[in-house]
């Protein structure tokens, strides 16, 4: 490893002015992923500037919805009852990911940018584009069990593996950032990129920018919900293929559904044209079986994942019956 500098700064300002002033210090929150990829030779930041001191831990509720801290831990939400009563589907999501001792480390902005876990990504001896711009892709004629089924290139086609992002993608989430020029909101459908010829950008975040804490609105498909999460152990997995989840329904109509998917693309996969679909419609198991067809629309497998085709769908319908409460 490196040797690099280490800082601790008190003020949000001065955070930023880090990054901004050195091209090659880096944000480090719980460093589950960052301390990771250091070890492996994927980081080298020549300064880590540790956010902890900074006032990011709030979980807060007003008519709006709800505002979570970027360093509120993946536990600490998990288990707040405010969280718990508005919005389970995040709950879900945090407790299916990783295992309670990282969870315990973990915060909301950190997993939110965590790093694929494509293995020739992890591998510096094999090509990556993500990794290495310019020197391939192993997995696209490699082993690629894990890998997308749509929205990749042929420059990439690695997964982003946060099961919480798949839920606040579904939720209608925001992001709310600050860089040197002020603060902005990003939705959180918008802030992760598919790979297209620079996969080495997972979000259109600026590498100064400093994740301040995430919006969720207060909506009527909050209640019911459900996250599904299929994967090789029951914990400590990454999702093969993860559905998030939401319905509003008035006397067996659908009023709203959103729906999320993990596992199946370079960013969180919302199912819009599914979600379309649905709305207007009786619960009926035939129903969200379209929707799950519908979802697949454009899905294409490679050597090794062709087991994703089938997967996705029965995963979409499971995961829609769960939230009607018809499963
Ligand atoms: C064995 C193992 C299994 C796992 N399984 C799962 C799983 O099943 N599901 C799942 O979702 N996750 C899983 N994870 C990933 C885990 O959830 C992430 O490592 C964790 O959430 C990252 O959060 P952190 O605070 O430790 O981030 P860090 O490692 O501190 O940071 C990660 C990145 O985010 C940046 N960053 C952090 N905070 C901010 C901020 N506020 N603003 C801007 N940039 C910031 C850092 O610069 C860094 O680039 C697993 C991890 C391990 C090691």
């Amino acid at each position: 490893m490196n040797q690099f500098q280490y800082i601790q700064p008190a003020k949000q300002k001065a955070a930023i002015d880090a990054l901004t002033k050195d091209a090659k210090a880096m944000f480090i929150a719980g460093g589950t992923n960052l301390l990771d990829l250091m070890k492996r030779g994927l980081a080298a930041p020549e300064k880590l500037v540790d956010i902890n001191k900074l006032p990011l831990k709030k979980i807060e509720f007003n008519n709006n919805g709800l505002r979570i801290g970027a360093l509120a831990l993946n536990s600490e939400v998990a288990q707040d009852k405010l969280v718990r009563e508005k919005q389970p589907l995040l709950v879900q999501a945090l407790e299916a990911g990783a295992s309670g001792q990282l969870r315990n480390m973990a915060t909301m902005g950190g997993n939110i940018l965590q790093r694929t876990r494509c293995p020739y990504f992890y591998d510096i001896a094999l090509p990556c584009n993500k990794r290495e711009p310019g020197s391939g892709c192993g997995a696209l004629a490699g082993f690629n069990r894990m890998h997308a089924i749509f929205g990749f290139s042929d420059k990439c086609i690695a997964v982003h593996p946060s099961d919480m992002s798949v839920a606040l993608a579904a939720l209608d989430a925001t992001v709310v950032v600050a860089g040197p020029q002020g603060e902005r909101q990003i939705l959180f459908t918008d802030l992760h990129r598919l790979p297209g010829d620079q996969p080495e950008k997972d979000t259109i975040l600026e590498r100064n920018e400093l994740i301040l804490a995430i919006d969720i609105p207060d909506k009527p498909f909050a209640q019911k919900v459900h996250y599904l999460k299929a994967r090789d152990r029951a914990s400590y997995a990454f999702a093969l293929v993860s559905v998030a989840a939401a319905l509003a329904t008035d006397k067996n109509i659908i009023t709203a559904a959103r729906i999320a998917m993990g596992g199946v693309a370079h960013k969180p996969w919302r199912l819009f044209e599914a979600e379309k679909f649905l709305e207007g419609k009786p619960v009926s198991e035939a129903n969200f079986r379209s929707a799950a067809e519908l979802a697949m629309q454009g899905a294409k497998a490679f050597n090794h994942n062709a087991y994703k085709l089938k997967l996705a769908p029965n995963s979409i319908a499971a995961a829609l019956k769960a939230a009607a409460g018809i499963a």
